[in-house]
C-alpha cells in the first residue's frame, strides 16, 4: 500500500495533517471482527467502528444487500443521520455495487444524479463480495471533494473483504442450522404416522420456535372443507391471549379467502412485514406463512421478532420456511392416499385422537351417508369412571398421562375405518361407520375390557381404571325421517352411557332400537 506517487500535493498535505494510521489498533480490530464467537451484528459493528477510525471520513456506512427484495439495509454506520433501508434503484450507485466493482467518486457535484447524497462531495464504495454474490457494501463519504487517498481505498477494501467473509461465514452457519432443523423435522414427522395435520402443524411450530429464536409464534389450522372455516389455535408462544384473539379477527374469513386466492398459483406465499411503533424506534419483523394443500389454505403460521435483525439473511430464512412448509404438504399428500379422513382433521394434542371439531364434522358426513346408503352406523361414547378421584390423588398432570394412554389404547383397539375422538375432558367417542349393533357391542366390550385390564403406570406404581360405555346404532330407517340429527344420535349414546354409570360403571349399555 502506498500513496507516495502521483498524488495531488493538496491531498498529500491533508494526508500528513491527518491522524496517523494506528497499525496495532487495525490488526486488533480485524481480529475482533473475525473472532469465532462474535455474532454478526457485533462483528459488523466492529468493522464500521474500526474503518471509521482508520479512514478519515465524514460518514461511513455498511449495508447488507438483500437480493430477494433488492434492498440495501443499513446495518452499521457512523453518521449524523440514520441511513435506513434503500432499494437498489433508490440507492446512489446501488446498481453499480451489484456488479461487484468498487466505486470511487472524487467529486459528487459533477454527478448530476437525483440520488446524489446532499452535502457530500466524495465517495468510496466497496461492494462486499462473498461466495454467494454481493452481500452488501461498505461506503465512506466526505464533505470535501477529492478527499480519499489510495491508502483509504485499500483500507476500506480490507474492511469490506473482512465484512464479506464474516457475513459469508454467518450465513453458512445459519444455513447448516436450518438444514439440521429440517432433517430433525422430517425424521420427527415420519414417527408421527398416526397424527393428523394438527400434529404436523404443532411440530412445525415447535421447529420454527426453536431454530428461528422468535419472540412469538402462533400456529393455526383451517379446515377448508368446513363451511365456516376459522382459525383454530394449534400452538402459540409469546402471544398474549388478546393478541391471539386479534390475530383471529385479523385473519377473518375475507382475509383468508384473499390468502387462498393468492396461493392458488401454488407454492408458499410468505408475507413479511416490518412494523415500527410511532414511526420510530426499533422495528418489529413479522412473518405470516400460509400452509397450502391442494390449492386450499389449511393452516397459518405467524411469528415475529420484537427487534428486526438487520443482518438477517432473509433469503436463507425464507427458503428454509418454504422447504419446511413444503414438507408438510408432501406428507399430507402422501397421507391422503391412505387415510382420507385425517387430511381434514386436527388431532387433540394430548391424545393424538381426532378432536371434537373433526368428530362433529365426520359424524355429520357419515350420518348423511347412512341416509343415502341404508348401511348402519354406530357411535360409542365412553367416560372414565371416578376420574376426578385420580386427579385428586395423583394430580392433574398424572391424570393427563392417563388420558394420553387411554388415547393409545383406543387407537389400538378400533379399526382403521373408525374414528376415535376426544369428545371432551375425559370423554371419548368412537364413530363406527358401516357397523351394526352386534358388531358395535363387540367393539365396545373389547374397548372396555382392554382398559379395565390395563395397568396404568402412575406415581411409583400402577393403577386400574375403568370406563363406562354407551352405544347407539342407526340405520337407514332412523335416518330417513329427516330430523335424525347428529345431536339426537349423540344424545342417544349419552343416555346409554348414563345408564351404564347407573348400573355401577365399568359397563356397556346400548340404546334400545334396531
Ligand atoms: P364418573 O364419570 O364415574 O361419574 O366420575 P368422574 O369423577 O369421572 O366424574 P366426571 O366424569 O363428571 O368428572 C370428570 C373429571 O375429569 C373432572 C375433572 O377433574 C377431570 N378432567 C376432565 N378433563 C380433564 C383433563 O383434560 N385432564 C385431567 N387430568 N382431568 C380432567
Ligand atoms: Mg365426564
Ligand atoms: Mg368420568
Amino acid at each position: 500500500m502506498n500513496n507516495q506517487q502521483g498524488q495531488a500535493p493538496a491531498k498529500e498535505e491533508r494526508q500528513t495533517g491527518r491522524r496517523k494510521l494506528d497499525g496495532g489498533r487495525l490488526i486488533r480490530g480485524l481480529g475482533a471482527a473475525l473472532a469465532p464467537g462474535a455474532d454478526l451484528p457485533d462483528a459488523l459493528g466492529i468493522i464500521v467502528r474500526e474503518a471509521h477510525a482508520a479512514v478519515d471520513c465524514g460518514h461511513i456506512l455498511l449495508s447488507r444487500y438483500e437480493a430477494a427484495e433488492g434492498h440495501f439495509r443499513a446495518v452499521a454506520w457512523r453518521s449524523s443521520v440514520d441511513p435506513g433501508d434503500t432499494s437498489r434503484e433508490q440507492k446512489f450507485m446501488g446498481s453499480s455495487y451489484l456488479t461487484g466493482q468498487p466505486v470511487v467518486i472524487h467529486d459528487l457535484s459533477q454527478h448530476n444524479h437525483r440520488l446524489r447524497p446532499p452535502g457530500l462531495r466524495s465517495l468510496i464504495g466497496i461492494p462486499l463480495v462473498a461466495s454467494q454474490g454481493v452481500v452488501g457494501v461498505l461506503e465512506a463519504f466526505s464533505e470535501h471533494p477529492d478527499h480519499f487517498s489510495d491508502l483509504d481505498a485499500e483500507l476500506l477494501t480490507l474492511f469490506a473483504k473482512t465484512a464479506a467473509a464474516v457475513i459469508e461465514r454467518a450465513d453458512l452457519a445459519q444455513e447448516a442450522k436450518y438444514r439440521q432443523a429440517e432433517n430433525d423435522f422430517l425424521s420427527e414427522t415420519a414417527k408421527l404416522e398416526q397424527a393428523s395435520s394438527g400434529g404436523l402443524f404443532y411440530k412445525l411450530g415447535e421447529t420454527f420456535a426453536a431454530v428461528l429464536n422468535v419472540d412469538g409464534i402462533a400456529v393455526f389450522g383451517i379446515e377448508p372443507e368446513l363451511p365456516d372455516s376459522q382459525l383454530q389455535e394449534i400452538m402459540a408462544r409469546g402471544f398474549a391471549d388478546t393478541d391471539i384473539g386479534r390475530l383471529k379477527t385479523l385473519y377473518g374469513k375475507e382475509n383468508l379467502r384473499m390468502l387462498t386466492a393468492a396461493a392458488d398459483g401454488g407454492g408458499t406465499k410468505i408475507v413479511r412485514q416490518t412494523l415500527r411503533r410511532n414511526g420510530s424506534g426499533p422495528a418489529k419483523l413479522i412473518y405470516t406463512v400460509p400452509i397450502i394443500h391442494r390449492r386450499g389454505l389449511i393452516g397459518l403460521i405467524v411469528f415475529y421478532w420484537r427487534h428486526i435483525d438487520k443482518t438477517l439473511d432473509t433469503a436463507g430464512l425464507e427458503s428454509f420456511i418454504e422447504r419446511t412448509v413444503g414438507h408438510i404438504t408432501t406428507i399430507l399428500g402422501r397421507r391422503d392416499i391412505y387415510a382420507n379422513i385425517q387430511r381434514v382433521g386436527f388431532s387433540d394434542l394430548l391424545t393424538g385422537l381426532a378432536n371434537r371439531r373433526l368428530f362433529d364434522y365426520v359424524l355429520d358426513r357419515e350420518l348423511k351417508k347412512v341416509r343415502r346408503s341404508s348401511k348402519p352406523i354406530s357411535l360409542l361414547m365412553a367416560d372414565l369412571d371416578h376420574f376426578k378421584a385420580i386427579n385428586d390423588t395423583y394430580g392433574h398432570l398424572a391424570g393427563d398421562g392417563v388420558l394420553e394412554q387411554i388415547g393409545a389404547i383406543l387407537r389400538a383397539i378400533v379399526r382403521n375405518v373408525d374414528l376415535p375422538a376426544r369428545y371432551g375432558g375425559e370423554e371419548f367417542a368412537v364413530i363406527l361407520p358401516d357397523t351394526g349393533r352386534e358388531q358395535a357391542m363387540i367393539i365396545a366390550e373389547r374397548l372396555r375390557g382392554a382398559i379395565a385390564a390395563h395397568q396404568f403406570p402412575i406415581g411409583n406404581g400402577f393403577i386400574n381404571i375403568t370406563i363406562s360405555v354407551g352405544g347407539v346404532t342407526w340405520s337407514g330407517r332412523e335416518t330417513a325421517t329427516g330430523d335424525a340429527s347428529a345431536e339426537l344420535f349423540i344424545t342417544a349414546a349419552d343416555q346409554a352411557l348414563y345408564q351404564a354409570k347407573q348400573l355401577g360403571r365399568n359397563a356397556t349399555v346400548f340404546a334400545r332400537g334396531t
